[in-house]
């Protein structure tokens, strides 16, 4: 189901995200070659709705479409759900989740499982400068850049991004996983579609990756990074009602619940009335799949409140997404890789 192409089709930047699938037909590939090899990986609309990245390489390629410049570096455009850009959603009903379905995970039956092993396969073949793919997210995040490794190149790229950095390795199938196999390899969250701010941060940052000769090695200095670990993920079970501030719902979480992303929370704050009788009632797995709800969530008096201190990421009051995705990740800070830092001061 993957088509490549060498070239950018006439007019193709002029499109915006939904129109797409009727001119590419499908998820495409596209080499453009530039002064420097390896490529650089760009991959964008890996979820239909997230626009951003998309709108980025529109600005980004348009000065080197007139022929009188040349990509500083080579460049592989991977422009992948278009027919659910083309509906303006996450992904369509019956279609996997674009972005857990990279090699890595144990399932791997569907078509789209083989495209994206196809896309791993080819990048690994050709060789890969660095690998970006980009995002947005439906709640309110500052931006930040993630990585899956531990990794001084991977963390260099991540912090050009931006000094807060989140490290996950659950869920597992998405794309930076795979690639970074291959070479240093983050996912941008670029906060909501539609921003221009989002669209210009994206657009400068790959137009930063394109000019970078190599990838620094040293360690990031421990002031220029605010280094997260995802430790659990949050769903609300299928057979409960929810809702944000809607008392008639079997878990009511607060209002403004948004507003507390990227907040380091103290113990016991409430995060929603919980209807009565149905306890401690969301699923929480850590990083290996267990379930730790018990360890961060207490059910008081029917409300839900924090066991611990921690600071969630990705909330979001969008019904669909809790659906299809996750209600929000819970992190802690993570300092293990200024030990490095602090042993080799001032390289
Ligand atoms: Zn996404």
């Amino acid at each position: 189901m993957l088509r490549e192409l060498d070239h950018l089709p006439e007019g193709l930047l002029d499109l915006q995200a939904n129109r797409l699938q009727d001119r590419l037909q499908g998820p495409t590939l596209i080499h453009l070659p530039g002064r420097r090899e390896p490529a650089l990986l760009v991959s964008v609309l890996m979820h239909g709705n997230e626009t951003t990245g998309w709108e980025a390489v529109r600005a980004l390629l348009r000065p080197y479409t007139t022929g009188e410049q040349a990509l500083p570096r080579s460049l592989f455009l991977f422009i992948s759900n278009v027919s659910a850009a083309a509906v303006g959603l996450r992904r369509l009903d019956g279609q996997p989740d674009y972005n857990r379905i990279w090699p890595g995970c144990e399932d791997g039956g569907s078509q789209e499982h083989a495209m994206m092993r196809q896309v791993t396969q080819i990048m690994r073949d050709r060789g890969c400068f660095a690998s970006i793919d980009v995002h947005n997210n439906t709640g309110l995040n500052p931006h930040y850049a993630c990585v899956n490794v531990i990794d001084n190149r991977f963390l260099h790229l991540a912090t050009m991004f931006s000094r807060t950095v989140v490290y996950f390795i659950r869920p597992c199938g998405v794309q930076s996983m795979a690639m970074a196999e291959i070479c240093p390899s983050v996912t941008l969250e670029c906060g909501k579609p539609g921003h221009t701010h989002g669209v210009e941060h994206a657009r400068d940052f790959l137009d930063a990756c394109l000019h970078l000769a190599e990838h620094p090695v040293h360690p990031v200095a421990g002031q220029d990074i605010d280094l997260f670990h995802t430790v659990a993920v949050v769903k609300v079970p299928e057979a409960l009602s929810f809702g944000f501030g809607d008392p008639g719902m079997d878990i009511d979480f607060a209002d403004d619940l948004e507003y507390l992303n990227f907040r380091e929370l103290p113990r016991g704050t409430r995060l929603a009335r919980i209807r009565g009788g149905n306890g401690l009632s969301l699923s929480v797995q850590d990083e290996r799949g267990r379930d730790v709800a018990e360890r961060f969530f207490v059910v008081q008096e029917d409300e839900l409140r924090l066991r611990v201190p921690v600071m969630p990421s990705m909330l979001s009051k969008d019904k669909r997404v809790v659906r299809q995705d996750c209600l929000c990740y819970l992190m802690e800070r993570y300092d293990d890789h200024l030990k490095d830092a602090l042993a080799i001061p001032g390289t």
